[in-house]
């Protein structure tokens, strides 16, 4: 047989989604795993958005669509954006795809050459470094502190960039620290950006899950840098539409355009089923049901702070939106289990789910391998359960 793609040989499989499976295959075989891997919302998608799904099967709207999207679903996100996020872009500079994952691969294809940089602070959606890769640009990490809340200054924005850099990976509210920037602090990065000239990939997909009052602020909407952002948003998170598969990017016309090709050559039209449904989605006055899922996120985060705050030598910075818990497990590296010693996340997320049936994503995958990840998008009851266990874990093993 001939060697097969070097390329697809060095990717790293999505940790997140490979873990989830993991955790669903040991449910399957009779193991009472609780699964804190993938952030994906636990309620059903709302009602008069099923309904409009269903209804485009009955009359029949299961053909193609236009490549580039129907037109009222168009037409639905330059309004939104332009109401929710002062955005103003035409119905023309929206492409929508199957799911914001898609999208973001979308635009990176749009603008990257070969050996083009594009700069991601780390922590980072585990995501964004292996995609940068397949369009053989080349990921540049920018470490980020807890005591800055993991967010990047201007000043280490400004260190990173070179003549090869390209574009810029934002994500606010952030997968996995739950940090959200301020509208002071991207009104500074702006201004970085303005000056460099970089593309900003704006990934605003958990831009409705927000706690303790903080908005949401769109890079975006800064008119001096207006043709340089794709903003990338979707109906995933807001809408709990994980499974639908729609995501859209908004951005120049040039940009749309490639990405809008490359669609053309790859997967054709986002399924047209759900492009009715996430026009009602994004459309529809669906608050009540966002304040709902918002809410119920919210008491199991607080839930989560109270608990973690007990266990000892646990460092975490405060979610302010998303649906994870980012943490430390630096004091328990190096703890011996079975003989052996925990060495990085990994070792211990291991441990976590063989020997008391909780599943977590290692912080490896996000570039911090002392850390981990756990989705509370699961109901609070398995919280309980997972928290329980987790403690018993930790107690069996030594912090430093
Ligand atoms: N961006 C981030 C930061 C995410 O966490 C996710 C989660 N799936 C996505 C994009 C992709 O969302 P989807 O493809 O389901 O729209
Ligand atoms: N974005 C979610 C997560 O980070 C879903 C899994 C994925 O798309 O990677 O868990």
């Amino acid at each position: 047989m001939r060697s097969l793609s070097r390329k697809v040989a060095s990717l790293e499989k999505s940790q997140t989604l490979a873990l989830s499976a993991r955790a669903k295959k040991l449910q399957s075989e009779g193991i009472d795993v609780i699964s804190l891997t993938a952030g994906e919302p636990d309620f059903p998608t709302p009602e008069i958005i099923k309904q409009a799904g269903i209804k485009a099967i009955q009359e029949n709207f299961t053909k193609y669509t236009a490549n580039q999207g129907i037109p009222e679903l168009l037409k639905a996100i330059s309004i939104k954006l332009q109401k929710e996020n002062d955005i103003r872009f035409e119905p023309s500079q929206i492409l929508v795809s199957c799911g914001a994952k898609h999208s973001v691969y979308g635009a990176l294809q749009s603008i990257c050459n070969k050996g083009d940089e594009v700069i991601i602070p780390s922590p980072y959606w585990v995501s964004y470094p292996e995609m940068v890769r397949l369009v053989d640009a080349v990921p540049v990490l920018v470490k980020t502190s807890p005591e800055n809340q993991f967010k990047i200054t201007p000043t280490q924005l400004r260190k990173a960039v070179t003549k090869k850099s390209k574009a810029f990976i934002l994500n606010s509210p952030c997968n996995p620290t739950g940090a959200v920037y301020t509208k002071d602090e991207l009104l500074a990065l702006a201004t970085v950006f303005e000056k460099t000239g970089l593309y900003v990939i704006s990934d605003e997909i958990y831009e409705k899950v927000l706690f303790d009052g903080v908005e949401h602020f769109s890079i975006g909407s800064v008119n001096a840098i207006r043709d340089q952002v794709i903003t990338i948003n979707g109906v995933s998170k807001a809408y709990s539409m994980t499974g639908w598969r729609i995501g859209y990017l908004a951005a120049a016309r040039e940009i749309v355009e490639g990405a809008e090709k490359l669609q053309s050559q790859m997967t054709s039209n986002a399924n047209s089923i759900a492009q009715k449904a996430a026009t009602v989605a994004i459309s529809g006055d669906l608050t009540a049901e966002i304040r709902m899922m918002v809410g119920e996120f919210d008491k199991r985060r607080q839930f989560l702070i109270r608990e973690f705050n007990s266990i000892k030598g646990i460092e975490f910075i405060y979610p302010k939106g998303a649906f994870y818990l980012f943490f430390s497990v630096k004091t328990y590296l190096k703890s011996v289990v079975d003989g052996k010693k925990l060495k990085t996340s990994d070792n211990l997320c291991e441990f976590m789910l063989t020997k008391h049936h909780v599943a977590m994503v290692p912080g490896t995958g996000f570039g911090n391998p002392d850390w981990v990840r756990m989705s509370y998008a699961c109901s609070m009851q398995d919280l309980e359960k997972a928290v329980e266990r987790l403690k018993r874990g930790f107690g069996e093993l030594a912090p430093d």
